[in-house]
């Protein structure tokens, strides 16, 4: 069984919002609901001055603490490593929002349960990759298998040295970042 994961190069990301845009549409979610945020650092003063990208999404925790807090069982990892929730058993009551440490839950605006990034699941059983991935005109993600050392994520993450984003909370995330 795999074990996904998604590597971020963040020198190539642009700022489009494609990948936000897809995931609304693939996910149904109304136009102030997003899985996806692409932040903007700024560094540096006119003229001399630089901007980056950071895509950020779900980082499907090895140590997950949105699972932790749910009191109803309503989320669960996957054989695949992919955090998920059960629709039918979240009761809406926001635990595990306040227990993200990166803050990508939300309420669903429709059914009242707590929703995020779930990796396009539905898709990739099927043999494709999220959404995100195959939109974005830069190529800025690569999804595949952690557990395989000559997967591309594996590869480029060992090659560039990526790290997650905030390794320090210690929830082991599967989102590496080679930042600019
Ligand atoms: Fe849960 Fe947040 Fe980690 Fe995603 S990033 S698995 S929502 S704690
Ligand atoms: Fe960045 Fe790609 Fe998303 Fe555009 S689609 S914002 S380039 S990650």
């Amino acid at each position: 069984m795999p074990r996904y994961g998604i590597a971020i190069d963040t020198t190539k990301c642009i700022g489009c919002h494609a990948c936000k845009v897809a995931c609304q549409n693939h996910n149904g979610l109304e136009y102030d609901q997003k899985f996806n945020t692409i932040y903007q650092v700024d560094r540096g003063k006119y003229p001399s001055f630089s901007k980056e990208f950071v895509p950020a999404q779900c980082n499907h925790c090895e140590n997950a603490p949105c699972e932790r807090v749910c009191p109803t069982g309503a989320i669960y990892t996957s054989p695949e490593g992919v955090v998920l929730v059960h629709r039918n058993r979240c009761v809406g009551c926001k635990y595990c929002i306040e227990a993200c440490p990166y803050k990508v839950r939300l309420i669903d605006h429709h059914e009242g349960i707590s929703v995020k990034c779930w990796f396009c699941i539905d898709l990739v059983r099927q043999g494709g990759e999220p959404a995100c991935v195959t939109t974005c005109p830069t190529q800025v993600r690569i999804f595949g298998d952690l557990d395989d050392p000559d997967s591309r994520v594996s590869r480029f993450i060992a090659e560039n040295r990526a790290q997650p984003l905030r390794p320090d909370l210690g929830t082991k995330p599967k989102i590496f970042y080679k930042r600019s």
